[in-house]
């Protein structure tokens, strides 16, 4: 089943948006034309994407910013009609332009325009548009897409659309892949004597405990998670591989128990870079941290998350993309929940400056263990409500519900006893969604990217 589009000017944006919603949202094929004498003869369900009407055929008059190449400030607000949120209101079946409105929020519009960044220089939850009109929580393009579905079969009643599945895709990111273990003889003296002149006394234990008395590490977590995705999708891990610094902690990449750890879980689950909080400011910082990563694994790196979510775009995507990047997971907020692009289905980034798209493929991820437990500080079952609620909007949609939590969110301590059960809740939510054949299904999305 193929849709057939009329645009009188194909233009990058609109030829990528229009793949976006119709092949990556839909899984539907799609047919651009600018010629109106074939669009007029096509035995194909039809969509006009321009001013001029067609007798019986389903029109979007286009609100103008497809068919532009500079970047300006939009005046954008929001509409509510017939249940739907929406902006760019037109003479449209959909009431609104869907194309011009899905290509304003995953291209990141707003991000290239000024804006107040938060104190790790970044654009925060609370500066963006979606945020401001409580739309960050749902993710709005597959629900706008999901309406489409149905007005767009008022039309055309013999249209069935393939069937889409929810699926599951779980990372975790290793900033400190042990808390005692591979610290190296001066810095374990210094944290013992930190942990004593500040009165650590549990910290002081815990460091005798492992050392000494050769006790499981606090933060070596992975028997845990690798045995709660059992039957599920195997997780992608991050790995932190950064040299010292005020953010960056993590353990030396010649250290031999992190090289094992890496190698031991390359095995049977996916391994990408975190690139340091340093390597924002030095490309050659970046390009070494995948380098080491990359001789651990005796293989190319292709997936990246920026440690504490430092995305700025396009800088940070280009800059990716030079190393052989081709997979990342950074596009979400620190501070909230929900859906930064305002989809929860993965995308090709669409560079704005250049006006070009990317292979680059971003996956956008809807909740972080941090972000719950320390910006929004929920108690425990505070955060099974939110948890639920995000798996719920997106198996409405049927879309990918990608998750973030870190190693050290696990130890097996009376406090951190509360955050498994958290993680165990939300792993139960999954596989109440999940059958066995759509966690194949899962498997499939996750792994053809990696080809
Ligand atoms: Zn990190």
């Amino acid at each position: 089943m193929q849709i057939q589009i009329f645009c009188d000017k194909i233009t990058e944006r609109f030829e990528y948006i229009a793949k976006f919603l119709f092949e990556q949202v839909l899984k539907i094929e799609t047919k651009i034309t600018n010629s109106r004498k074939d669009f007029l003869t096509s035995k194909l369900p039809r969509i006009n994407y321009s001013k001029h009407r067609i007798a019986d055929v389903p029109q979007v008059s286009p609100h103008g910013m497809l068919f532009e190449s500079d970047i300006r400030p939009i005046s954008v607000s929001i509409t509510k009609k017939n249940e739907l949120d929406f902006f760019f209101e037109s003479d449209s079946f959909m009431d609104f332009d869907f194309f011009a409105a899905s290509f304003y929020l995953i291209s990141r519009y707003e991000e290239y325009l000024s804006y107040t960044p938060d104190n790790h220089g970044r654009f925060g939850a609370e500066e963006s548009f979606l945020f401001k009109n409580n739309l960050l929580h749902r993710p709005i393009i597959n629900e706008w897409m999901k309406c489409f579905k149905t007005r767009f079969c008022t039309f055309y009643p013999e249209v069935i659309f393939p069937e889409v599945k929810f699926s599951f895709l779980p990372t975790f990111d290793i900033d400190n892949a042990f808390a005692y273990r591979g610290r190296g003889f001066f810095r374990g003296i210094l944290g013992f004597g930190r942990d004593i002149v500040t009165g650590r006394l549990s910290s002081v234990v815990q460091r005798v405990k492992t050392i000494i008395l050769n006790k499981k590490d606090k933060f070596d977590t992975y028997d845990y998670i690798i045995k709660s995705h059992k039957n599920l999708t195997s997780p992608i891990f991050f790995f932190l591989i950064a040299s010292r610094s005020k953010y960056d902690t993590s353990i030396q990449a010649d250290k031999k128990i992190l090289r094992e750890l890496i190698k031991k879980l390359s095995v049977e689950n996916n391994i990408g870079i975190h690139p340091s909080y340093s390597s924002n400011g030095d490309t050659e910082i970046l390009c070494n941290e995948i380098k080491k990563l990359s001789n651990v694994l005796e293989t190319k790196i292709t997936q990246s998350r920026q440690h504490f979510l430092q995305l700025k775009i396009p800088e940070t995507y280009e800059k990716l993309i030079k190393y052989g990047i081709t997979n990342d997971y950074t596009m979400g907020y620190a501070s909230q929940v929900g859906f930064r692009a305002g989809t929860c289905t993965s995308f090709p980034f669409f560079n704005l400056r250049k006006n070009k798209p990317t292979n680059l493929l971003i996956y956008p991820f809807a909740v972080m263990d941090a972000t719950l437990k320390v910006y929004l500080n929920l108690s425990p079952n505070e955060a099974c409500k939110k948890i639920e609620e995000l798996i719920v909007s997106i198996k409405n949609v049927d879309g990918i519900f990608c998750s973030l939590w870190h190693n050290e969110t696990f130890p097996n301590d009376e406090n951190n006893a509360k955050w498994r059960k958290v993680h165990d809740f939300m792993l139960e939510k999954i596989k109440n969604w999940l059958t066995p054949d759509n966690i194949h299904v899962t498997k499939f999305i996750v792994l053809s990217y990696f080809l």
